[in-house]
């Protein structure tokens, strides 16, 4: 029985800091990513498959980067609403040093892990 943690406004005040930062620096940042989705694909097989590759890489890139986008927003919202910190899974308090190592975790390291395992298995 845990019962969740009250997260003071000064926690919560620095977590909204390290949230905005990393959503600046995220959906602001450089273009280099979206720059590789351009590339041309020259008349040279290797060349091609260079292409192919570096295509397939910005492309998980830049899913990757949409996810994290996402993940930050709905953090934000969720320290306004009120609702940062709970694991949308068992909706037990997320750890405050997982919280520090990932502002933006949905999950706590319970069902983090339990979502991994599962996530495996089904590859
Ligand atoms: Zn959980």
């Amino acid at each position: 029985m845990i019962k969740s943690e009250v997260r003071s406004d000064s926690e919560m005040s620095v977590r909204w800091a390290a949230l905005r930062r990393k959503f600046v620096e995220v959906s602001g940042g450089s273009d280099s990513v979206r720059d590789n989705l351009n590339l041309e694909p020259g008349g040279d097989s290797m060349e091609h498959q260079v292409a192919g590759f570096n295509r397939d890489l910005a492309v998980q890139q830049l899913e990757a980067r949409a996810r994290l986008i996402h993940d930050l927003q709905r953090a934000l919202e969720g320290i306004q609403a009120g609702t940062y910190g709970i694991c949308s899974e068992c909706e037990e308090s997320i750890g405050a040093r997982r919280l520090d190592a990932v502002p933006w975790a949905r999950l706590c390291i319970t069902c983090q892990g339990l979502a991994e395992s599962a996530a495996r298995e089904a590859a």
